[in-house]
């Protein structure tokens, strides 16, 4: 039987293989790096493991933990402290985020807490909301005409659009509504968007928006691989796809050879019988234009135990951590308070407090430390910080992908783990068990699919 190629493996590529190999196909995965999980990435910094990438999964619609059930690591989900996020806002001054909101869209614009905010007279703007018809806005297409044409621009701009920005690295103008499923049918039902707001937090089990693993979210990728290495599927690691046709992909020139000889050839091409792309930049969008690239920016910083710092930093924590409204003297975007928002972090950590600050272009370790001064409100002084790491991610746009190879990852799934999870889970059944000619000889027994490759 051909074997079925899955570009890249990060998560999405993980999971597509694994659900591929269930279904009888004999998978083989090409990945461009030295090592597997794409955007999750665990660093071992001052002695501690931390996840360098993503770090927590929404828990909406259940879509990762049925995920880690059937991996078997379910009993590793962990929720993160219960304390709202904090602002620094225009205004220059923290204050916890309002209550209950989502993505910054408060349930209550003339609560005392959006005022602190945005100050009265945006807040009465917001009130507005409650006037308009339901359909008015529910057919925006981003979430940013959604939010100004019902609550205006001030909510908008102070306290969605830092939400947003710290969550989706975008502005709420960029994004489509469905970031916030369900908003707009609620929205319609209600007639108010703040109501809509209100219904989705009730609805939704207490305390449970996101959740982490014990130990990080690199265990998801160690839990993928350790299934994909038991069904026999190799992973190759330094392979990376040029290009990508329905059953054959091209190789790049090695980068040591192009610098060399700009003219070189590829290195060749593997030719199968199925190709599914889950890397970004291979495919072209049905529109035709260049899919675009952000670069995030994280500056981890550990403080030594004993500090005052790190007693400041402990006792009086602002939530699990900082998000920025623009036009502040701090540059960056959001800060997380990693060893208060996680409780086996805080373990591993033993008395050193660490943070994690993002950025959209390269901060230096001085200006990150002291940006977390003024999010924290916490002097720092240079000789408490024992590490400082920077990580740089370039992320691929979402776009829609033309028909033709099956495609998988969040440049068409849109970001989050719940997202490309659920959107690999369904290419691989909609891409179904292998033809029958191609299966011949083979199961759908992943034992057997181990046998085959062993022998
Ligand atoms: C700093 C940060 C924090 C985040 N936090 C969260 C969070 O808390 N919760 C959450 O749900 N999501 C979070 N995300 C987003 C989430 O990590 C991603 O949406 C998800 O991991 C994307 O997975 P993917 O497999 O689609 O892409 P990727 O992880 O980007 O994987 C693509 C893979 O393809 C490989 N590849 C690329 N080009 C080629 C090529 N030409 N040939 C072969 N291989 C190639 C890459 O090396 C990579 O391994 C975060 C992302 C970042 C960067």
């Amino acid at each position: 039987m051909r074997e079925t190629l899955v570009v890249g493996a990060g998560i999405a590529g993980l999971v597509v293989a694994r659900e591929l190999v269930l279904q009888g196909h004999r998978v083989r995965v090409l990945e461009a790096d030295d090592r597997a999980g794409g955007q999750l990435l665990r660093k071992t910094i001052a002695g501690i493991p931390l996840d360098a990438g993503a770090e927590a999964f929404a828990t909406r619609g259940g879509t990762v933990r049925t995920y880690l059930e059937r991996l078997g690591i379910a009993d590793r989900v962990v929720a993160p402290l219960d304390a709202p996020a904090w602002l620094h806002a225009r205004t220059g001054t923290t204050v916890p985020l309002p209550a209950v909101s989502l993505l910054g869209i408060p349930s209550a614009p003339l609560a005392e807490d959006v005022v602190a905010v945005v100050g009265r007279r945006a807040a009465w703007r917001g009130m507005t909301d409650a006037l308009l018809p339901g359909p008015v806005g529910a057919k925006s297409a981003t979430l940013g005409e959604l939010v100004r044409r019902r609550m205006g621009d001030g909510i908008l701009e102070q306290l969605v659009a830092p939400v947003v920005e710290g969550i989706h690295s975008k502005h709420p103008d960029e994004l489509p509504v469905s970031v916030a499923p369900g908003l707009v049918h609620h929205l319609l039902r209600e007639n108010s968007l703040a109501r809509a707001v209100a219904r989705l937090r009730t609805d939704a089990p207490a305390g449970s928006l996101v959740a982490g693993l014990d130990g990080g979210m690199g265990m998801l990728v160690d839990a993928l691989l350790a299934e994909l290495d038991r069904y026999g599927v190799t992973v190759e690691y330094g392979v990376r796809v040029a290009e990508v046709h329905p059953d054959r992909v091209v190789l790049a020139v090695d980068p040591d050879e192009a610098a060399a000889d700009p003219d070189a050839e590829p290195e060749g091409e593997i030719r199968e019988g199925l190709v599914v792309v889950a890397a970004p930049g291979l495919v072209t969008p049905a529109d035709g234009r260049a899919a675009t690239r952000t670069a995030t920016h994280l500056m981890t910083l550990v403080i030594e135990a004993g500090t005052d710092a790190a007693r400041a930093l402990a006792a009086n924590p602002r939530g699990t951590g900082v998000l920025v409204a623009r036009g502040t003297d701090v540059t960056a975007r959001a800060l997380t308070h990693v060893s208060a928002k996680w409780a086996w972090v805080r373990e591993a950590a033993a008395g050193r407090e660490v943070v994690r600050l993002s950025y959209e272009s390269p901060p230096t370790a001085d200006r990150a430390r002291r940006d977390a001064e003024l999010l924290l409100g916490v002097r720092i002084p240079e000789i408490a910080v024992v590490a400082a790491e920077a990580t740089t991610w370039l992320r691929a746009g979402r776009f829609e992908a033309a028909p033709g190879i099956p495609i998988t990852g969040e440049q068409v799934s849109g970001t989050g783990l719940a997202s490309v999870i659920d959107h690999a889970h369904r290419l691989a059944e909609i891409i179904g068990p292998p033809a029958p000619e191609a299966a011949a000889g083979s199961s759908t027994d992943p034992a057997a699919s181990t046998e085959r490759t062993a022998s």
